[in-house]
């Protein structure tokens, strides 16, 4: 078997595309104006970073003047749920819901506020990983400034009944955001027939640099500032803006909403091959639903196996995945994602997730659907747990 390399951790980051790449370079050394510059070569990349705005509200259906450019979407998150809160609080609402299984960027905003002074209901999902439109209208209440719930989940896949919440938000008086980096560019956005309040996206989980982002913020919503100081952004998040990433986000995105169907078939084919192959490896599950989930994620669980030293093994034979543990962030806790749709510890733990783009071939689907049954039954030959259970005994 030769060895190859296949990148299927596409939500993790993604490589930036040639096109990204070329739209950028000039940016650097010839086009490098100020975009607040009244010189030709300033107000040239003023253009520039206009037109790229209109890209990206153009991909999610929203007007230019409501997408404001970020540092990333975390960043996006972070503005949204603290200005939103800060805006609130004045009317005294200090409410927020959120869900159990959201991205840090927005749990640990979460618990920020909760320190100062926030109440936040942090809604269940169920076990295929959905959020109950209905658990969000009970939760609501007098004093509800903002529900955030993400349009895809990071790890799972699982896409949320969004213009479900955001109608249930719209009835109730309470304003809806969205983190929507992982659906961008996957799967169909309108932020206008969908009532969508604030949006956040990302560029390098697109094909755009790491460090750019942008937030959408529906027209009649005032968000505070986020960084004070020029005036860019329409006043509202100083900092000169970044041209070339700014350039490079407005052509990522484009190029993924343009034939986002056709091609999110085309994954959903190969993916689901990866699914039937793995799941053929006896004691696995597949988490979050098998349909509404992302055109290119897949997440199972491995029994008897830990997710650190699979993910070792599928990298020696040139496979880079991702676990349902965060060993690498220096803690040993399973994913809250994993843990929240009802799998145990020791279950989380041996979970694997391959997130792939069009750019895989169907020679890289059998070459992993070859190596991994190999990994799995060599890692659960060296376990102590899968000998247990074999042996029919309770694990601690
Ligand atoms: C990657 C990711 C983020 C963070 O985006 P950055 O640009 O890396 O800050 C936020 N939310 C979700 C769901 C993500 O997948």
């Amino acid at each position: 078997m030769e060895k190859r390399f296949i990148y299927a951790d596409n939500a993790a980051t993604t490589r930036v595309s040639d096109k990204v790449l070329e739209a950028m370079l000039p940016y650097f050394t010839k086009a490098y104006g100020n975009a607040s510059s009244i010189y030709r070569l300033g107000r040239d990349a003023q253009r520039d970073v206009e037109l790229a705005r209109q890209k990206v509200a153009a991909a999610i259906g929203a007007e230019p003047t409501e997408i404001y450019f970020t540092s990333c979407g975390s960043e996006s998150d972070n503005w949204a749920i603290k200005g939103i809160a800060e805006q609130q609080a004045l009317k005294g609402k200090r409410h927020i819901i959120t869900s159990v299984f959201e991205h840090h960027a927005v749990l640990h905003t979460c618990q920020y506020l909760e320190k100062k002074g926030f109440e936040v209901t942090y809604v269940p999902v169920n076990d295929k990983g959905f959020v109950d439109p209905a658990d969000i209208q009970r939760a609501i209440r007098r004093d509800t400034a903002l529900v955030t719930i993400m349009y895809a989940n990071n790890e799972i896949g699982t896409i949320q009944p969004i213009g479900e919440i955001a109608a249930v938000c719209r009835e109730m008086g309470v304003i809806f955001h969205t983190d929507a980096v992982q659906a961008v560019g996957h799967v169909e956005i309108d932020v206008k027939k969908q009532g969508i309040d604030l949006l956040s996206l990302s560029g390098h989980k697109i094909h755009a640099q790491k460090g750019i982002g942008a937030l959408y913020v529906r027209r009649g919503i005032t968000l505070p500032n986020f960084i004070h100081g020029g005036a860019q952004e329409r006043n509202k998040r100083a900092g000169t803006e970044n041209v070339p990433a700014i350039v490079g986000l407005g052509v990522a995105i484009e190029e993924a909403v343009k034939d986002i169907r056709g091609r999110s078939e085309r994954i959903t084919e190969k993916r689901n091959r990866l699914i039937d192959g793995i799941l053929k490896i006896p004691y696995t599950r597949l988490n979050g639903d098998r349909d509404k989930r992302l055109p290119g994620n897949l997440n199972i669980s491995v029994e008897g196996v830990e997710g650190e030293s699979l993910l070792l093994m599928l990298d020696m034979n040139g496979i880079c995945a991702s676990s349902g543990s965060a060993c690498t962030s220096g803690s040993l806790d399973p994913s809250h994602v994993l843990l929240s749709i009802g799998l145990k510890h020791e279950v989380a733990h041996g979970s694997l997730r391959l997130s792939i783009e069009e750019d895989i071939t169907d020679d890289d689907v059998d070459y992993i659907l070859e190596v991994i049954p190999k990994v799995v039954e060599r890692l659960r030959e060296m376990s102590p747990v899968w000998e247990k259970m074999m042996k029919g005994e309770e694990i601690v």
